[in-house]
């Protein structure tokens, strides 16, 4: 069939002389008809034109499901429109060529085509909108529908049969051909039971309209292109969104095609032989479109909308073409409620033999290499000489240390990913000495064998793999129960484990099956390789995380306004490491969030320091130790003159209530300053720093707190601050109640990281200090290095304060803040008043604190924020440049604030898209949250033990992100 040439101005003449309708017309490309776009006096159209080659009859069957579709789902799909003598289907003559020509009411949306990322909602909708179709046509019927398509997935055979020999791509031509074969094998079984009916038959991304839904991504909401309606499987409506919507990585395609499906069959179900089948179905389909399209883009070589198709559905079918059919059907099963259905061994072991000799008698001691494992710290999981050790202390005459089936491991490499690493082991590992005999432990067949092991076709049981053995047997011999098959080599050079045996049970379908699966599919993983501890003899198992319960039983217990990261679906974080955090499924997220650790996770300097001082003494500060005078000397020494002496606490809250206090008890005031809608804390004297907000007129009508207008770095903005803060001192004035101090953040951090113009707080505090108030620098955030440049933020302005304020950072995480002032003021406090803290200052809090200004210092992290924060700004520079959405870039060091801006009609904050930006970053392996009045802020606040690739890491997940969206 060839697409029908038509100039636009035909087009033009068609609608206005065939459908009374007078408009400008505009291609729209199309890989069979041709599609024109007609807007006429503020309605639009489609006109699709095909050729005489069309038959009439399925014309009408396209416009009839359009209108059974429509009908159920009003506003989803475009209507037919008659022309001017009331037909729907018009053959019309343009010189000397027939041409059947139709008119589509114009359906409003953004296009999927060319997104290259689907979230989870998405592709849940997608799910919906091909089961909410299919389930519309289940009651169409029209004489057309049974014809023959070549894009029909029930003919895959006879199509790639006929297609194949016309496609000179030969790489391609034998991959289709290859896949095909496959499908059309697993899916003869299923045929006889696979319903079929009229289905849409080509619910893609290209067909897909979407708009922008509340949670910034753009979901799906209409449905165009009827022209592969065809009566065929009513699974197929499935598969084939499946593959358009869900094909990235072999691993992602099952996971996306499960969240696909979910949706479908919760409005079209799908019973057990059309969710076995789809796998295949999807298989076909990809094959299908491949060779097609190849077909296709080798007749129109010069067509972008052609050839970028072939593009697309070759990059699929490589994809398809490594799925494993018995893993996605696990999956499917998972993702329809149905209950997996896993072979086990058990009966067949009693009549066995051991797998290595005693092994009924040794005692299986398991050796934890789980992310919660308490055998492994700091980084030894990727050390083979300590987890040697792990080994060694669980093995003795009597025991055999075991491995077991269905931990999450630590991956051995650190660093986060943007693809999911395999953690989830699917096998158990037996440490035994070098040389230990493996025997056979059923009747069975070698199936295969190599260097490293081998897998025994066991009958009544299937595949077993025994790897790190050598084997003793050739492939294809049979074995007798107790037979020796090969004994245990040493451990490989690169190997971190010791040398052991991996037992394993396989499907003989499956080729290539891998010792570990990524958490996100280890359900469906276990149900391919399920447990073999009934051929061990022992239990040598561990049950999936169980991440959902956690979460329900914070929810029932944990006052819900102590809120959560990503609250739909939270990752259950059990482990940090340096800049990285580990969930309990053992994958690692680059950690741009946390500030607090700014040495890094569990670090062992600080470990260590803590420790020994819960060892030895953690008492309070009324007693003489000298833990806590060291301290505050090593603090003062990092200060200016004249802030000589430390108050211990907490936490940063109660540092700036207690700064508050020393205040307003020092001048005997009660007002104060801040910035409007600052963050200080959350005690009931720092909560109102956050609710002197803009609108609070003036001095007299807000309480004791009064916000100045906030700044920018823009120094018309900042002027603009600093007049507002000089009218409200002058008003508190002339009320008689001038300010007893001004609290702010030296850089704006909660804010995203404003650093303020050179010169603005030395303006500010003389302002303050001319009307007798205190200043007061909260450094909680930003301080203590972070900024590269600068130790204190107060220092980039050139102030001296005089009260300073520092948490987080302070105890890398550990409770340990302080207030630090001069002599005068703390002296004058203790004329009226006293401060004790059960814990501010406790032995263990100071030896902490110690220990990270040492490890700071070591470490030189404040230069490394200095450097690495310039290859940082030379990354988001470059991304600002090719990605309109990010409008600024503030901060300096490693506290930095990305602005993200819609370019629409007219500008406004992304907020929406920043939360979704933020949950796509996460599954590309970085956790990082927004800030800003509008949540339009990326923060990054990472600990400063980052390095340049994890700069790279980062930047690299945000620009696949904007790219691809989110
Ligand atoms: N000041 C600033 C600038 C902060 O960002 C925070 C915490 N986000 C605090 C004070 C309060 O610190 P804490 O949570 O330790 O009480």
């Amino acid at each position: 069939m060839t697409r029908p040439d038509l100039t636009l101005e035909q087009a033009a003449a068609i609608g206005r002389e065939t459908f009374g309708i007078d408009g400008a017309a505009r291609d729209l490309g199309s890989q069979q008809d041709r599609n024109v776009r007609i807007d006429a006096r503020g309605t639009s159209y489609v006109l699709k034109v095909s050729g005489f080659d069309v038959d009439p009859e399925v014309l009408d069957l396209q416009n009839r499901a359009m209108q059974h579709v429509g009908a159920a789902r009003p506003g989803w799909v475009p209507r037919p429109v008659p022309a001017l003598d009331g037909r729907e289907v018009v053959p019309v003559y343009s010189g000397a060529r027939g041409l059947f020509v139709r008119l589509l009411t114009w359906l409003p949306g953004t296009p999927l085509r060319g997104v290259g990322y689907f979230a989870p909602a998405v592709l849940s909708a997608a799910g919906g909108l091909a089961g909410r179709t299919a389930a519309a046509l289940a009651d169409f019927d029209h004489p057309a529908a049974a014809r023959s398509l070549s894009w029909d997935v029930q003919r895959v055979g006879d199509v790639v049969a006929a297609v194949a020999p016309q496609v000179h791509d030969r790489k391609r031509r034998e991959l289709a051909e290859r896949v095909a074969e496959r499908a059309v094998a697993a899916l003869s079984s299923h045929e006889p039971n696979l319903r079929r009916q009229v289905v849409h038959g080509d619910v893609t991304d290209w067909n897909t309209l979407a708009r922008l839904g509340p949670a910034g991504q753009l979901l799906p909401c209409g449905l165009i292109d009827f022209g592969d309606v065809v009566r065929t499987w009513r699974a197929a409506e499935c598969a084939v969104a499946a593959v358009a919507f869900g094909t990235r990585s072999p691993h992602r395609t099952v996971q996306d095609a499960a969240l696909l499906l979910q949706a479908f069959s919760a409005v079209a179900r799908l019973d057990e032989d059309e969710v076995a089948a789809l796998p295949a179905m999807m298989a076909a389909r990809a094959a299908l479109s491949a060779l097609n399209c190849a077909w296709q883009a080798e007749q129109e070589p010069k067509d972008g909308y052609v050839t970028s198709g072939a593009t697309e559905s070759w990059r699929r079918l490589v994809i398809l073409a490594e799925v494993p059919f018995a893993l996605a059907h696990a999956a499917f099963r998972e993702a329809c409620g149905l209950r997996s259905s896993t072979r086990s061994p058990t009966a067949a072991r009693t009549s066995g033999a051991a797998l290595v000799p005693d092994l009924d008698r040794l005692v299986a001691v398991a050796v934890d290499l789980s992310v919660t494992s308490v055998l492994l710290h700091g980084g030894a999981w990727a050390d083979r000489r300590q987890v040697e050790q792990v080994v060694e202390t669980a093995s003795s005459k009597n025991t055999v240390p075991i491995g077991r089936y269905g931990e999450a491991r630590l991956p051995c490499d650190f660093g986060s990913t943007q693809d999911e690493p395999a953690t989830v082991h699917l096998g158990v590992d037996l440490f035994l000495p070098v040389g230990t005999p493996v025997m056979a432990p059923l009747p069975g067949r070698v199936a295969a064998a190599d260097r490293h092991g081998l897998v025994l076709d066991l009958d009544g049981v299937g595949g077993l793999r025994l790897t790190g053995i050598e084997p003793a047997v050739l492939a294809e011999g049979r074995v007798a129960p107790g037979d020796v098959v090969g004994k245990i080599s040493p451990a490989r050079m690169q190997a971190l484990l010791p040398a052991h045996l991996h037992v394993q049970l396989v499907p003989s379908s499956v080729l290539d099956v891998p010792f570990l699966a990524p958490a996100s599919l280890a359900t469906a993983w276990r149900a391919v390789c399920p447990d073999p501890s009934p051929l061990l003899g022992f239990e040598a198992a561990v049950g999936p995380p169980e991440p959902q319960a956690v979460l329900a039983r914070r929810r029932r217990h944990v006052a819900s306004p102590q809120l959560l990261y990503y609250s739909d679906d939270p990752p259950q974080i059990e482990r940090g490491w340096r800049q990285w955090l580990y969930d309990v499924g053992g994958r690692p997220y680059l950690d741009v969030i946390n500030n607090v650790a700014i040495v890094g996770h569990s670090h062992p300097h600080i470990e260590a320091a803590a420790v020994q001082a819960l060892r030895s003494l953690n008492t309070n500060s009324r007693f003489l130790y000298d833990a806590l005078g060291r301290f505050a000397e090593r603090l003062v020494a990092l200060l200016p003159a004249p802030l000589d002496v430390v108050f211990f606490v907490s936490t940063g809250s109660e540092a700036n209530d207690l700064a508050l206090r020393l205040a307003r008890e020092v001048t005997g005031r009660r007002d104060v300053l801040c910035h409007q809608s600052t963050y200080h804390g959350w005690t009931t004297a720092l909560i109102e720093t956050e609710r002197a907000a803009p609108g609070v007129p003036s001095a007299d009508e807000s309480g004791h707190v009064h916000g100045i207008v906030r700044p920018t770095a823009d120094p018309a903005s900042a002027q603009r601050s600093l007049e507002h803060a000089r009218r409200l001192v002058a008003e508190l004035g002339a009320l008689g109640r001038p300010p007893a101090a001004l609290i702010t953040e030296p850089v704006l951090g909660n804010e995203g990281g404003v650093v303020l113009p050179a010169g603005h707080l030395q303006q500010l505090y003389a302002m303050v200090r001319d009307a007798g108030g205190l200043c007061i620098a909260d450094e909680v955030q930003v301080g203590y290095g972070r900024l590269g440049h600068h130790f204190w933020a107060f220092e980039q302005q050139r102030v001296v304060p005089d009260v300073v304020t520092i948490a987080k950072s302070t105890g890398n995480g550990y409770p340990v803040a302080a207030v630090i002032t001069t002599s005068q003021i703390a002296d004058e406090f203790g004329r009226h008043d006293d401060l004790f803290s059960s814990v501010g200052g406790s032995p263990a809090a100071c030896a902490v604190g110690v220990a990270v200004l040492d490890v700071l210092a070591e470490e030189r992290l404040q230069e490394n924020a200095r450097e690495v924060g310039y290859y940082l700004t030379e990354r988001l520079r470059s991304l600002s440049q090719r990605h309109p959405v990010i409008t600024g870039v503030h901060g300096m060091g490693l506290y930095r604030g990305i602005e993200l801006v819609r370019q629409e009609d007219r500008p406004a904050p992304a907020r929406m898209e920043a939360g979704a930006i933020c949950d796509r970053m996460r599954q590309l392996g970085v956790i990082i949250s927004t800030t800003g009045d509008a949540r339009n802020v990326l923060k990054v606040k990472p600990p400063l033990c980052v390095t340049h690739d994890d700069i790279d890491t980062f930047a690299s997940a945000l620009d696949v992100t904007l790219t691809q969206g989110w």
